[in-house]
C-alpha cells in the first residue's frame, strides 16, 4: 500500500502495553483516514453505553493518507472518542507536528484504551512506545507541559497534551499543541484526563512511501505557489479569519450577549482592522503557508493568538470590547485546555442568568477580572465553575427558570460563533452536524447571505449536504484544512491529484463523496445506537431562543426562525440523506453504502425502516 502505512498502534494504559496492528486495504479505501478511521474504529470497538470517562472509552488519534507528505495545510490530526459532553460521537482536529511525526513513526492512527494507574505521558518513537511517569507534569498548563517535554526530546518531536481542565474532567476540555492549536471540542481533553494521560510525544524517523514521489514533490510545490496567487491571499495573511468579525456584524450574525443579538456596539474595537494595528506576528499549523493565527500582546503583556471564533465567543458574546482582554482570556483558556467556543457559551449563559437574577452570584457582562477568575474556576471545578464545567445543557438544568430556551447548544455541544436568528440554513447545519452544533462541517452562512436569508427551500438543503460531504466528510478524513479551498478558492481538482500522487489511487469526486456519506452515516448510526429509543428528531433542532425571540436591533431587527419551515427543511434533509422521519438512516441507505453489518446491528436498537 502506498500513502497509508497500513498500521495502527493500540496502546493499553491499564496494562502498559502497546501493540502495532496491521489493517487491511479495504479499511483504507472505504474510510480514507482521520474522521473516517476514527468513526469506524469507535463503531467497531466501543460497546454502546460505555461511560465516556471510564477506561472502556477509547481515544483515537488519526491522520490521513496525505499527512506527512508536505501538501499545503496537511499538518493536522483528528482526535476522537465517545464524548462526555454530548454522549454521542465526538472529534476535532488539531494543527500539530504530532500528526507528521506519528505518520513518520509508522502509524496512521493510535488507539488509546484503558486507564493508567497514575499520571503518565506516552512517548512513541518509531517502533517503541514508552510509558513515562508524569508526576512532575500533572497540574501544569498545556503550554508549560509542552515546553518541558520539548526540553527532554528532539526539537522535531510532535507533542499533544492537556491542561488542568482535561485533568479535572471539564466536559469541554480540549487537547492542545504548539501553544494555541487546540482541538476536540466535545471533551476529548477530558477523555485523555480520565485515562491519566497527560501528553503524547511522537517522534518518527521513517520515510513515508508515495506511489509517485516525483509527481508528489512537484504537485506540492505547485499547490503552495497556487495558494499564494489567489487574490485574497495577502489580505488573508493580514487578518486570517478575523475579518469575519466585521462581516458578521454587517450581516447580523455576530453572537452578542449570549446570542440575543447579531450585532455588537463595540464590534469595530474587536474586528480585523483593530487587530491589525496591534498585531506582532503570524502563527499557524505545520505545513501551511496561510498561517492564520494572529499574534498580539494581550492585556497581560503576553503573546496571545486571535481568530474569529475565539474573539466572537470571548468578545461580543460576553460583552468584551477590548481586544487585549479577549486575547488574554483566549490564552488562558488554551493554557488551561478549555474549548473557547463552549467557554464563551457557558460564560454568556451564566451572565444572562445573573442578569435575570436566576442565580445569587453577580457575574456581569464584560468584567475582565471576574471573568478570568471564573474561567479558572471552571478549569479547576470550583464553586459555580464546577456547574459550568459540565457544559451549558447541564447548567441550564441546574439554573432552571426557563433557561433551557437560551442554553445555546445542539445535542449538548455549544454553538459556534454564528447567530442564526436570520440564517435557517446555518441553523440546519448546526442541527445536523456530526458532533453537535459545530460550524466546521458546513459553514453555509457565507453562501446563505449571498443567496437569500429568508428562504427555507430545497436548494439550501442541497447546498448543506454538498458542504457536509466536502468539509465534514472528505477534508476531515484526509485531515486537511478547509481554508485554502473555502476561503481562497483553491480548486477542488487539486485534491484527487494529491491522493493519486500519494496513494496511486485515482478517486473521482463521486467516489470521495460516497466515502464521505459512508462516514457521516456511520457517525449518525453511532449517535442513534447510543441513544436508542431516546433518539428523537428534536435532537436536530437548535435552541428555542432563535425561534421565539426576534432580534431587537441591527439591520435584521425583528427576524427570527420559523419552526414549521425549519421542520420542513429538516424533513427534506432526512429524505435526501436516506433517513427516516426520526432522522435515522434507513436499512437500504446503509446497505447501499456497503454497511449491511451496521444496518443489522442498529436494527437491534431501533427498528430500522426499509
Ligand atoms: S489556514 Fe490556519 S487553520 Fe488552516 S492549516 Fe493554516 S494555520 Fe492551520
Amino acid at each position: 500500500m502506498f500513502g497509508w502505512n497500513g498500521t495502527f498502534l493500540r496502546v493499553n494504559l491499564s496494562r502498559n502495553k502497546a501493540v502495532a496492528e496491521a489493517y487491511d486495504t479495504s479499511f483504507a479505501f472505504n474510510f480514507l483516514g482521520g474522521r473516517g478511521f476514527a468513526a469506524k474504529i469507535l463503531w467497531d470497538q466501543l460497546k454502546p453505553g460505555v461511560d465516556p470517562l471510564s477506561p472502556e472509552n477509547k481515544l483515537v488519534f488519526a491522520a490521513g493518507p496525505l499527512t506527512g507528505f508536505g501538501f499545503p495545510n496537511s499538518g493536522k490530526l483528528v482526535v476522537a472518542a465517545k464524548s462526555p459532553l454530548t454522549g454521542g460521537y465526538g472529534d476535532g482536529n488539531i494543527g500539530t507536528n504530532a500528526a507528521v511525526q506519528m505518520r513518520k513513526a509508522g502509524y496512521d492512527a493510535v488507539i488509546v484504551e484503558g486507564k493508567a494507574e497514575k499520571p503518565i505521558f506516552l512517548h512513541v518513537k518509531d517502533k517503541t512506545a514508552e510509558f513515562v511517569d508524569a508526576k512532575d507534569f500533572w497540574g501544569l498548563t498545556s503550554f508549560d507541559t509542552e515546553k518541558m517535554l520539548k526540553a527532554l526530546y528532539e526539537k522535531s518531536a510532535g507533542i499533544v497534551s492537556i491542561g488542568p481542565a482535561g485533568e479535572n474532567l471539564v466536559k469541554f476540555a480540549t487537547v492542545v499543541s504548539q501553544e494555541g492549536r487546540s482541538g476536540g471540542r466535545p471533551g476529548m481533553g477530558a477523555v485523555m484526563g480520565s485515562k491519566n494521560l497527560k501528553a503524547v510525544v511522537f517522534e518518527g524517523t521513517g520515510v513515508l512511501s508515495a506511489a509517485h514521489p516525483n509527481e508528489l514533490k512537484e504537485l506540492s510545490a505547485a499547490s503552495y505557489r497556487e495558494v499564494m496567487t489567489k487574490p485574497n491571499y495577502t489580505f488573508w495573511k493580514r487578518q486570517g479569519t478575523m475579518s469575519t468579525i466585521e462581516w458578521s456584524q454587517e450581516n447580523s450574525a455576530l453572537p452578542t450577549y449570549n446570542y440575543r443579538e447579531g450585532v455588537f456596539d463595540e464590534a469595530a474595537e474587536i474586528g480585523g482592522f483593530a487587530m491589525e494595528k496591534i498585531k506582532v506576528s503570524n502563527r499557524g499549523c505545520p505545513q501551511c503557508n496561510m498561517t492564520c493565527g494572529n499574534v498580539i500582546k494581550d492585556s497581560d503583556r503576553k503573546q496571545a493568538e486571535l481568530d474569529y471564533e475565539n474573539v466572537a465567543m470571548l468578545g461580543s458574546n460576553v460583552g468584551f470590547g477590548n481586544l487585549g482582554q479577549v486575547a488574554a482570556l483566549n490564552r488562558v483558556a488554551d493554557e488551561l485546555g478549555l474549548d473557547t467556543i463552549s467557554l464563551g457559551n457557558v460564560l454568556g449563559f451564566i451572565m444572562e442568568a445573573s442578569e435575570k437574577k436566576l442565580i445569587k452570584e453577580k457575574i456581569s457582562w464584560g468584567k475582565f477580572k471576574d471573568t478570568r477568575a471564573l474561567v479558572n474556576d471552571i478549569a479547576y471545578r470550583r464553586g459555580l465553575g464546577s456547574v459550568l464545567a459540565e457544559g451549558v445543557r447541564f447548567a441550564a438544568e441546574k439554573v432552571g427558570g426557563g433557561s433551557g430556551d437560551w442554553a445555546m447548544h445542539v445535542k449538548g455541544l455549544e454553538i459556534s460563533a454564528y447567530d442564526c436568528h436570520a440564517a435557517p440554513a446555518m441553523a440546519l447545519s448546526y442541527g445536523t452536524s456530526s458532533i453537535g452544533a459545530h460550524h466546521k462541517d458546513a459553514w453555509i452562512i457565507g453562501w446563505e447571505v449571498e443567496h437569500g436569508r429568508e428562504g427555507y427551500g430545497e436548494e439550501k438543503v442541497d447546498k448543506l449536504i454538498e458542504y457536509q460531504r466536502l468539509r465534514g466528510g472528505v477534508f476531515e478524513s484526509l485531515v486537511l484544512c478547509r481554508f485554502p479551498h473555502a476561503m481562497l478558492g483553491l480548486e477542488l481538482e487539486w485534491y484527487p491529484k494529491f491522493l493519486y500522487a500519494a496513494t496511486g489511487m485515482e478517486l473521482s469526486w463521486a467516489t470521495l463523496n460516497q466515502i464521505a456519506d459512508r462516514t457521516l452515516n456511520l457517525i449518525r448510526a453511532f449517535w442513534v445506537r447510543e441513544f436508542g429509543r431516546n433518539w428523537t428528531k428534536a435532537m436536530d433542532v437548535p435552541p428555542a431562543r432563535w425561534f421565539k425571540e426576534p432580534l431587537r436591533k441591527g439591520p435584521l431587527k425583528g427576524s427570527k426562525l420559523d419552526s414549521e419551515r425549519y421542520d420542513y427543511m429538516l424533513r427534506k434533509y432526512y429524505r435526501k440523506r436516506g433517513w427516516d422521519e426520526r432522522g435515522i438512516p434507513k436499512k437500504g441507505t446503509l446497505q447501499k453504502l456497503g454497511m449491511p453489518d451496521v444496518a443489522s446491528q442498529l436494527d437491534r436498537y431501533v427498528a430500522l425502516s426499509a
